[in-house]
C-alpha cells in the first residue's frame, strides 16, 4: 500500500492536520502520520505538552519560514511540547510545514498518553491541567478505527480544559481559551464517527431489506393475501 503525503493533506480537516496516512492503528501498528500546519488569518495559536509512552519519530519533507529545515529527522522526547510550529500569523503569513510523525504502537496495553498544559507565567511554569488517557481503553469504533490520539486526546481534554477554571493555582494567572474551533481534531472527531455510524446505519438498511426479501420469497403470496384478507 503507498499513498502521497502532498496529495494526502488535501483530506485532513483543519490547522493543525494529523491524520494516519494508512488505514492501520491496531496494536503492534507502525502509525505513519501525516502533519501540517498553516498560518492563514485567524489561524490558531497553541501550546500544550504531549506525553506518548511510544517513541515519535518527526521527519520534516518541507516547509517555508519554520525551523524545521527539510529533511530534519528528530527523534521527540517522551514528553515534548507541541505549537503550531509556524509562529504569529502577523509575523509570517506564509509559513506552513509539511511532516511525518510516526510511531509504533504497543502490542500490549497500557499505551498511555498525557496532555498536559502548563502556566505561561515565565516565573511560574507550574502545571495547571493534565489528563491521561490509555490506547486500548475506550470505545472502539466497529469499521474505521479512530486515531485516539486526535480524538481523545483532543477534543476531550480541551474540552475538559476549557470547561474548568483554566486559572493557575499556583500564581493565579488565568489561562487562555484553547482554541479547539479552529483545529482539525474536533473535526475528525466528529468525521470518523459519523463514517462509522453511517456505515452501521447502511448495514442495517442492507440487513433489513434482504430479511423482507427472503420473507417475501418464504410466503410469495403474502402481499396479495393481506389486502385480500382486509377486503374481506
Ligand atoms: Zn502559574
Amino acid at each position: 500500500m503507498k499513498t502521497n503525503v502532498f496529495q494526502h493533506l488535501i483530506s485532513h480537516t483543519g490547522v493543525p492536520g494529523i491524520t494516519s496516512l494508512f488505514p492501520y492503528l491496531h496494536p503492534g501498528a507502525i502509525v505513519m502520520g501525516g502533519v501540517y500546519s498553516l498560518n492563514y488569518p485567524g489561524s490558531p495559536e497553541y501550546n500544550f505538552h504531549h506525553t506518548n509512552d511510544c517513541e515519535e519519530l518527526f521527519i520534516a519533507l518541507v516547509s517555508n519560514g519554520v525551523q524545521r529545515p527539510f529533511g530534519m529527522l528528530a527523534v521527540g522526547a517522551r514528553t515534548h511540547e507541541v505549537d503550531n510550529h509556524t509562529g504569529p500569523q502577523e509575523s509570517n503569513p506564509d509559513a506552513y510545514t509539511v511532516a511525518l510523525v510516526i510511531q509504533r504502537n504497543k502490542e500490549k496495553p497500557p499505551q498511555r498518553e498525557v496532555f498536559s498544559i502548563y502556566c505561561p507565567n515565565e516565573e511560574c511554569k507550574k502545571l495547571v491541567f493534565r489528563k491521561e488517557m490509555d490506547n486500548f481503553e475506550g470505545e472502539e469504533q466497529p469499521y474505521y478505527p479512530e486515531f485516539k490520539t486526535v480524538t481523545v486526546l483532543g477534543p476531550d481534554a480541551v474540552n475538559e480544559f476549557n470547561q474548568s477554571d483554566r486559572t493557575c493555582h499556583s500564581c493565579g494567572t488565568v489561562l487562555p481559551h484553547f482554541p479547539i474551533e479552529n483545529m482539525s481534531w474536533s473535526l475528525y472527531t466528529r468525521q470518523v464517527r459519523l463514517a462509522n455510524r453511517a456505515r452501521a446505519d447502511y448495514e442495517r438498511f442492507l440487513a433489513n431489506q434482504s430479511a423482507s426479501k427472503s420473507a417475501l420469497n418464504s410466503n410469495p403470496g403474502a402481499g396479495a393475501g393481506h389486502s385480500a384478507d382486509g377486503g374481506q
